[in-house]
């Protein structure tokens, strides 16, 4: 391992096992395939690729396209296989990163790769925005701040007020505000306006969740056209596939099948959190996303009992301050009715 730069040995692999399962509600995708009607304009589209030839320099098409939707000038629109992709080439970019405790782990894991310098603020009580600590740190060497609002993995929304503080601060400091708006449209919010009046707060979006395309490998950053013009030299040279692209324009001609989508995930999201409250043991956190975050007496137990009633969840509980903690995405009704099953159920055996 000579050949690599020293601090790439002993690094760990990104947290995650796949494990089959009938009902799988462990990565916060979309319980709901693309509309068929679109599938099948992308199936044309594809069968009339030149397979042979390279896409797009930067996805100038797409990202056109994406322009006139969004209403963001296309100067300023970074698209990639996947927004996870963006976060590392913002960590490979920073001078520092700065994040919160607990938070979506590829902020930190793209740091350790970039060996760009890490530091992480516990949030506070209640999974509150530590936003003194977080002022405090922007005192210090300017750097990218990543915040995902809604949070995850807790599913909170942070107040607008206190992101715009952060901003602020940014705008006179010099740091990079990066807000991560993966689960936007489950909670309403975006932060667009914000962006928009200042250049040192830039957006991450992606198609993996709300879109229903976790398959497809697509985000974006809408930044100022200064930083995306950084960010894009991260982004290999016709980095984004010719399907993804053809995916991308067949449903930026028809999005709004997205509207149907997150009303519905919403209704079942607010469901199983009332259903919930009733559950004995467990204590069901608001959600502001398309998951729940539950803390049970013992984590490893609830997984494990979940598992044999055919359901996958995911484990939070090596996370500081998340301690017995699950998350659950929400799935299809019929999905979420046999969670609640299997959740009730569970509480009536005798714990190990
Ligand atoms: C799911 C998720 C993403 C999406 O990553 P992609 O690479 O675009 O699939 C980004 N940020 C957060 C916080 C997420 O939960």
């Amino acid at each position: 391992m000579k050949a690599f730069k020293p601090h790439l040995g002993g690094l760990p692999s990104y947290p995650y096992q796949g494990v089959e399962a009938p009902i799988k509600l462990d990565q916060n995708e979309s319980p709901y395939d693309l509309p068929a009607e679109i599938k099948a304009r992308v199936v044309e589209r594809l069968a009339a690729l030149s397979y042979n030839r390279y896409p797009r320099l930067h996805a100038e098409d797409v990202r056109e396209r994406l322009s006139a939707w969004l209403g963001w000038p296309v100067e300023g629109l970074v698209l990639s296989p996947g927004s996870n992709l963006l976060i590392q080439a913002l960590a490979q970019a920073a001078s520092r990163v700065l994040d919160v405790a607990p938070s979506f782990p590829h902020y930190a894991f793209s740091a350790r790769i970039a060996a760009t310098p890490y530091q992480a603020v516990p949030l506070e009580e209640g999974f509150a925005l530590p936003l003194k600590g977080l002022l405090r740190a922007m005192d210090e060497r300017p750097g990218v701040l990543f915040l995902a609002n809604p949070h995850a993995p807790t599913g909170r929304l942070f107040a607008g007020e206190e992101v715009a503080c952060l901003a602020e601060r940014a705008g006179e400091t010099g740091w990079l505000l990066v807000i991560d708006e993966a689960y936007h449209q489950f909670s309403g919010s975006n932060h667009m306006e914000l962006a928009r009046s200042n250049p040192q707060v830039a957006l991450l979006r992606t198609f993996s969740k709300a879109f229903s395309l976790g398959g497809i490998r697509a985000g974006y950053l809408m930044a100022s056209p200064e930083v995306a013009r950084v960010l894009q030299n991260f982004v290999p040279p016709f980095g984004l596939p010719a399907h993804t692209a053809q995916v991308l324009l067949a449903v930026l001609e028809a999005p709004a099948y997205v509207e149907g989508v997150v009303r519905t995930l919403v209704a079942e999201r607010e469901r199983l959190y009332q259903t919930l409250q009733a559950h004995p043991t467990w204590r069901v956190y608001p959600s502001q996303t398309n998951f729940l975050l539950i803390r049970t007496p013992d984590a490893a137990w609830a997984y494990q009992g979940l598992l044999r009633w055919g359901i996958l969840v995911r484990r939070q509980d090596h996370y500081p301050g998340l301690e017995g903690c699950i998350r659950v995405s929400v799935g299809t009704p019929e999905e979420n009715d046999r969670f609640l099953q299997a959740a009730f159920a569970l509480a009536e055996v005798p714990h190990a």
